[in-house]
């Protein structure tokens, strides 16, 4: 039986915090799920479950990831912790929404040109700012005519919820060839973003689908988007169902009982994901 603990893969989604942003909060509760944030505990894990690579994601909130609390030194301790293990991380770069949107894509014009970050993670729902609302529309329009990869924030729990799928519609109505990957796969809202040209990263969502709808089911939910557009991705170690010593072990234990063939595993686990940011990084 396939194994997917034992296969090479790339987690497209889990979230870091500088080491300096720990040694500021040194009396954090050991049991939350941000005190497993830490660089060198998080290897131990990609050598334990054959995760070669893995995408550092922004939570567009500079209190998380600096301690001056500012984009530019967010995108600095991002490419410090890219550059502190060479090959194992990618790190996409963030926003601030209490700057404007002109300096948001400035702020993103130096995270890759000159930091290196391999793309462009908006959080609707951590900056209040909908993901089709004009704010975004420069940083659209500057990612579609780089063709950086943009991740969403989708997992909305209203209708009209900032990261509800009928605005990634909107989205696309405006940018139709921006590289989306949908993280969360646009949670319980999913069914609407099967017909889109999008990437969904299953970060987060899977355990959560599987006790609502059971694995079959699941199965047959992550095969309406196929093996083309799924990404390997959990979100460790912030997880609404489970804690961080479980994530990994409860998503194969998901992902060994669907029906994936070696190859298609081989997509998802790696192959879409590292497609994405190789070719990215060729046209920069
Ligand atoms: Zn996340």
């Amino acid at each position: 039986m396939l194994d997917w603990s034992k296969v090479k893969k790339i987690d497209a989604h889990i979230h870091i915090l500088p080491d300096c942003v720990h040694e500021m909060n040194p009396d954090s509760d050991p049991e939350e799920s941000w005190t497993y944030a830490k660089i060198d505990d998080y290897i131990k894990n990609m050598d334990l479950f054959h995760i070669e690579k893995a995408i550092i994601m922004p939570l567009n909130d500079p209190y998380l990831l600096s301690t001056n609390f500012t984009i530019s030194a967010v995108h600095k301790n991002l490419f410090d912790m890219k550059r502190r293990y060479p090959h194992r991380f990618y790190a996409f770069a963030d926003i601030d929404p209490r700057n404007s949107s002109a300096i948001s894509v400035e702020s993103l014009c130096v995270a890759i040109s000159e930091y290196g970050l391999d793309g462009i993670k908006i959080h609707p729902n951590n900056t209040g700012i909908p993901l089709d609302s004009e704010y975004n529309d420069v940083i659209f329009s500057f990612a579609q005519s780089q063709k950086i990869p943009v991740t969403l924030y989708s997992y909305p729990n209203t209708p009209n919820d900032p990261s509800a799928a009928w605005r990634i519609h909107h989205i696309l109505e405006k940018y139709p060839d921006l590289i989306l990957i949908i993280a969360h796969m646009g949670g319980f809202q999913w069914e609407d973003l099967v017909s889109l040209p999008v990437f969904v990263d299953m970060s987060a969502i899977l355990p959560d689908y599987s006790r609502k709808f059971s694995i079959a089911n699941t199965n047959t939910l992550l095969r309406q988007f196929g093996s083309d557009r799924l990404i390997f991705a959990t979100d460790y170690p912030d997880n609404r169902v489970l804690s961080p010593s479980e994530i990994y072990d409860s998503y194969f234990h998901l992902l060994n009982r669907m029906d994936f063939t070696p190859e298609e595993v081989q997509k998802i686990a790696y192959d879409n994901i590292h497609k994405i940011l190789e070719n990215s990084k060729k046209q920069g």
